[in-house]
């Protein structure tokens, strides 16, 4: 599974080449239009070797005369690039993208870092290979809390899940959270909705159905055990009986709520029931999760 750090670190190199590209465009472009500050920069660069030789050579005068020209130089420099109005900066690499310096992340109002616009499509590549590529039309954006009823529950819920997947308050003190509602609620739009949020603030997170668990490749599954933030819907207590699901998803969740990595199960079915019903080893878990309701 692609994490979003990782593909945003992929595309560094070509970053690094198209910024270089650009560069290099401009300077020919300037030089171009005004060969005698081509001159004046490739007299520079001689220079400054030379001034390291006389350096080397303990001869401070010739040093300083090279002091005294390269000053000239850059005087004259400076005067070409103002009168024309050329950009100083023409023989830097600059920034592809001004808004995150190609880093590929900005400050969002409140300080935390967010993946930055220039990253979209890696984005949309993130969520494909984390689950979601069923479900490219869900967006926060769209998520009204009135849609189904009951907008302020469903508005304190995803404020819950929101503080369960930071990890800040009441909900760093656990793992593992079952988010229990009734059928038809949205839990399944919020619960994407969720992941997206996650991945884009730079988490690497998955999105599944836990009666897909039996079909990931094992490779997935693995992966699992590790990243920050995983939601398992569809959660119920016969799935967990099915094949060998019951036990996949014990040595997942064994192994993030060792780790302290945030699991969320979303479930229609109420917690009793659950625990009534699911394979053993799940159940145990499950009365020690926290709730969201
Ligand atoms: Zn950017």
């Amino acid at each position: 599974m692609k994490t979003i750090k990782g593909l945003i670190a992929a595309g560094l190199a070509e970053t690094e080449a198209a910024r270089r590209i650009r560069r290099d465009e401009n300077m020919s472009r300037v030089y171009a239009e005004y060969p005698e500050l081509r001159e004046i920069d490739s007299r520079i660069i001689d220079i400054r070797k030379d001034r390291l030789i006389a350096m080397i050579d303990h001869d401070e005068r010739l040093a300083k005369r090279y002091d005294i020209e390269e000053n000239n130089l850059i005087s004259k420099r400076e005067q070409i690039i103002s009168d024309n109005d050329i950009d100083p900066d023409f023989d830097e690499e600059q920034s592809l993208c001004p808004k995150c310096g190609d880093t590929g992340f900005v400050k969002g109002k409140d300080g935390t870092l967010k993946v930055c616009s220039c990253k979209q499509a890696e984005l949309e590549e993130c969520y494909e290979s984390c689950g979601l590529g069923d479900y490219s039309s869900f967006t926060m954006k769209n998520y009204r809390d009135d849609y189904l009823g009951d907008g302020q529950k469903r508005s304190e819920i995803k404020k819950q899940m929101l503080k369960v997947m930071l990890g800040v308050g009441d909900a760093s003190s656990k793992a593992l959270w079952l988010y229990s509602g009734a059928p038809q609620t949205g839990k399944t739009y919020l619960s994407v909705c969720i992941t997206k949020t996650a991945i884009s603030l730079g988490k690497s997170a998955f999105y599944t159905k836990c009666e897909n668990l039996a079909s990931l490749e094992n490779d997935t599954l693995e992966d699992m055990k590790r990243i920050d933030f995983l939601i398992i819907d569809d959660f119920a207590d016969d799935v967990t009986m099915h094949g060998d699901i019951g036990s996949v998803l014990n040595s997942i969740l064994e192994i993030r709520t060792a780790s302290g990595l945030c699991t969320i199960l979303v479930s229609a079915l109420p917690l009793a029931d659950l625990i009534n019903g699911c394979d053993m080893r799940v159940s145990g878990k499950l009365g020690r999760a926290g709730k969201i309701s």
